[in-house]
């Protein structure tokens, strides 16, 4: 049967015959793998239509095992993402987490068109790209069923404005459990860490304020938000910690430094 979808290359890899095997993030179908003979080659829309980073019409045959590309048109090519060293690295990780979320043949229309705003979004961008990639993170949460609780204590149900560690002069902040999932006050914090199995943190700014705040607003809001370099790499760890506790992705968490 002949279909038609838009998608977005994810990854794509030589196999035998001069085919390749593409992996395309499709509104219709969801990810998919499928083979093509498509060649990078030359300058045709086609070309450009296989390569990661682009955005693109195709017409698939899919068979009851397998799906190939016949033809593809491309719709937009963001390959000025690997422009920018930094841009490029953080682009790279949002393809690896979308890749680890994403299964196969389930179509995920709204996620498809946050993918695109993302890449809309961080082709435009000079910097920040750190901050936009963790804003993305923390939206798909509740989609995948493991949003954090970020409206009272994770464990015995306290209201946030009951309890929290003090940064400063009429400043609090509230510490975040990755293996309870949320906020935390400090009773169930010492339960917990007495149980041996506690990875707590107290960051010296309010993750759980920061994670609301990545939920509630658009995409295009953290075009031009720049976080300090310490609360990113704060952010980077507890979230990283997070999806791989419990998404398994441990995209976050490695020793590259990007921004
Ligand atoms: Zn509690």
């Amino acid at each position: 049967m002949l279909v038609n979808t838009e998608g977005i290359v994810l990854k794509q890899r030589k196999i035998a015959n001069n085919r390749r095997m593409i992996t395309v993030f499709t509104k219709n179908y969801g990810k998919i793998s499928c083979g093509t003979s498509l060649s990078e080659k030359g300058k045709g829309k086609s070309a450009l239509a296989i390569r990661p980073f682009t955005y693109a019409d195709y017409d698939i045959f899919k068979s009851r095992e397998s799906y190939s590309i016949n033809s593809a048109q491309t719709k937009k090519s963001y390959y000025s993402i690997g422009e920018d060293l930094d841009r490029f690295l953080v682009a790279s990780k949002f393809i690896e987490y979308l890749d680890k979320i994403l299964e196969e043949e389930q179509p995920r229309p709204k996620l498809f068109d946050m993918t695109l705003e993302f890449l809309e979004i961080i082709t435009r961008s000079t910097r920040n790209y750190d901050t936009l990639l963790y804003a993305f993170i923390v939206k798909t949460l509740r989609v995948q069923g493991v949003m954090p609780e970020l409206h009272c204590c994770v464990n015995c149900g306290k209201k946030l404005e009951d309890f929290g560690y003090s940064i400063g002069k009429d400043r609090k902040a509230h510490a975040f459990s990755i293996s309870s999932g949320g906020a935390i006050c400090e009773e169930c914090s010492e339960r917990e860490k007495s149980s041996g199995t506690a990875l707590i943190y107290r960051p010296n700014f309010d993750i759980i304020d920061t994670m609301q705040y990545f939920y509630d607003n658009p995409l295009e809001r953290f075009e031009k938000i720049g976080l300090k370099e310490d609360v990113s790499q704060d952010i980077k760890r507890i979230l990283g910690q997070y999806i791989d506790h419990y998404l398994g992705v441990g995209v976050l968490l490695d020793d590259v430094e990007w921004r």
